[in-house]
């Protein structure tokens, strides 16, 4: 029944701005005592509580303030994995400050074109990166620089101790430093592996509420008894935003610092075996082939944790990773996403439709990106413009819209090349969506090959490949040809002693459903593809390896 002429009605409910803040107050009062470890540079094990994490990052923020810190102003990070990180994290907003965290693995030049895009006024770095800080400041000169001593030792007199500095400052006088919910609390650079470094800054309300999204069951599922290991950089999109859920949720939370290698790793998950890691799939690679490596040469030396869950991302992750992972108990969990999109957009999950299916069907979902996560908008430009249905075949290029998604970048004109014309967010990633709402990348458009008219998935040869007992890594390229245009080129790293001749490699792929014309022209087998500076294949190097 319809009431004619009913007046609009205001909501009652109260405009209480979204905040950092907010979960930062929240962990203080209530779990004082969760812990946090983290891995120093000389593998020793440093432990925290969050009572200890409340009061340091206030004190943080004080210091900064006292520092004349203003409002949106770029506090940079040239940090690892740890516990002074994490209070960055959230003692820069609360002073009103914007943390800017550089990516350690770029060139001195690189990081100081960054800085000086971004502006940034004070810099947090750790003492064991003090050589590559001096090769960025002759080209970006910081206002002020504060030094960690991560290592222990003492900080050289002419920088500010951060131990010291915080110190020195009472956190019971600290105020946060008002703000709306729209202001900037962080930001990260796109890593130009595809064009110049793009600034993207994120507010209190984006970040908050891809925390919560992120963090719902079907996706992290993040509790409170959960122990957490990020492996993803926290300059990698802020190391997918985890840091944030896991002081949301007050759970447990183990740095790797710089110890990232397998070992390191498989090592760090016998002392605090995590139940949730996150890390991009080259991680998995590695450890999993050191894990059975050590299987046959030391039994013994190392268990998996059974029943962890494992967030992957940031590149393909091959099915026979997720196998194999399975195999010794720990799920998978795919995730898609950019810099630009907080990052989380989708995850693949089992849907309830799926109860019961077949655990090659699960397997095969899992190795999908999987389903656009809530408060994400998600469509399939063809290349003719037009949307592509959801039918699982038809591709086009992935366009993104939603409340933790940017509509533009740091300083930047919005640009055709990046946004549509509408306003959504145009991602490069070519995929196809099936009637279930999983996407599937095929490529990013750069990476396409295109033979003779027609598409030729990277991605999928790679998988393939990836999936033969003998290879350890591969990575597919396409080279330009006379005849078709391109042709698709493979770089292969097999497993120690092997020596796989291509033509078994083209008979796998046959096997595996390619049609001749779509196997690799040619193999190159070599020691090891060469990773970009957050750890993923980096094809544009390969590219230059292999010009033709
Ligand atoms: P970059 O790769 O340039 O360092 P990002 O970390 O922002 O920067 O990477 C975003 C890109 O990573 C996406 O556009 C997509 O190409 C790729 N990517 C992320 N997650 C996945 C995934 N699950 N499957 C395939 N590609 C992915």
């Amino acid at each position: 029944m319809s009431i004619p002429n009913a007046r609009p009605i205001n909501s009652t409910m109260m405009q209480v701005p979204l905040s950092l803040n907010h979960l930062l107050e929240r962990a203080g009062r209530l779990f004082p005592t969760s812990e946090i470890v983290s891995r120093l540079p000389d593998k020793s094990y440093r432990r925290h509580s969050y009572a200890a994490f409340y009061q340091r990052a206030r004190q943080l923020a004080q210091a900064l303030l006292s520092l004349g810190l203003r409002p949106g102003e770029r506090v940079a990070t040239l940090c690892w994995n740890h516990h002074a990180h994490l209070e960055c994290y959230f003692g820069i907003p609360a002073a009103g400050g914007v943390m800017h965290t550089l990516n350690l693995r770029l060139s001195p030049d690189e990081i100081a074109w960054i800085a000086n895009d971004a502006q940034d006024r004070i810099l947090v770095v750790d003492d064991v990166l003090l050589p590559l800080y001096r090769q960025v400041a002759s080209k970006y000169q910081f206002e002020k620089v504060i030094v960690f001593a991560f290592s222990g030792a003492t900080v050289d007199a002419s920088f500010t101790d951060y131990d010291a500095l915080l110190a020195q400052s009472d956190p019971s006088r600290f105020d946060y430093v008002s703000h709306h919910e729209e202001d900037a609390v962080s930001m990260c650079y796109t890593s130009g592996t595809t064009g110049r470094p793009k600034g993207v800054v994120y507010s209190h309300r984006s970040t908050i509420l891809h925390t919560l999204v992120a963090c719902l069951g079907d996706f992290w599922g993040l509790r409170g008894t959960d122990v957490v290991l990020p492996v993803t950089p926290m300059f990698h999109a802020n190391s997918w935003g985890i840091p944030y859920g896991a002081v949301m949720m007050g759970v447990k939370l183990v740095f790797p610092g710089p110890h990232l290698h397998p070992d390191d790793l498989l090592d760090l998950m016998q002392t605090e075996p995590p139940t949730l890691a996150l890390g991009v799939p080259t991680i998995w690679m590695g450890l999993i082939q050191a894990f059975e490596a050590a299987q046959t040469a030391q039994p013994g030396r190392w268990s998996l944790p059974v029943g962890m869950r494992s967030l992957v991302g940031g590149a393909a992750v091959p099915e026979s990773l997720i196998r194999a992972f399975h195999k010794h108990g720990i799920w998978i969990l795919q995730g898609w996403g950019m810099t630009e999109t907080s990052p989380v957009c989708t995850i693949s999950y089992p849907k309830a439709e799926l109860q019961g299916s077949t655990m090659d069907e699960r397997y095969r979902r899992a190795a999908m990106a999987g389903v656009p996560v809530p408060l994400v908008d998600l469509r399939i430009r063809s290349e003719d413009g037009a949307d592509a249905p959801w039918d699982g075949i038809r591709v086009g290029e992935i366009q993104v819209q939603g409340p933790f998604i940017t509509g533009s970048y740091h300083q930047l004109p919005i640009s055709d090349e990046k946004f549509s014309a509408d306003g959504w967010l145009r991602t490069g990633d070519v995929a196809s969506v099936d009637p279930l709402g999983f996407v599937r990348i095929t490529d990013r458009t750069k990476d396409l090959i295109k033979s003779g008219g027609e598409w030729i998935s990277s991605v999928d040869l790679e998988n393939a490949l990836m999936a033969h007992p003998d290879v350890a890594e591969a990575a597919v390229i396409a080279i330009p040809d006379e005849k078709w245009s391109e042709r698709p080129l493979a770089c292969v790293v097999l497993k120690p002693g092997k020596s796989t001749p291509p033509a078994r490699l083209s008979a796998h792929l046959l096997e595996h459903s390619f049609a001749k014309w779509q196997l690799p022209e040619r193999y190159e087998f070599i020691q090891a593809i060469p990773r970009t500076s957050t750890g993923k294949f980096y094809k544009l190097k390969l590219r230059e390896m292999f010009p033709a």
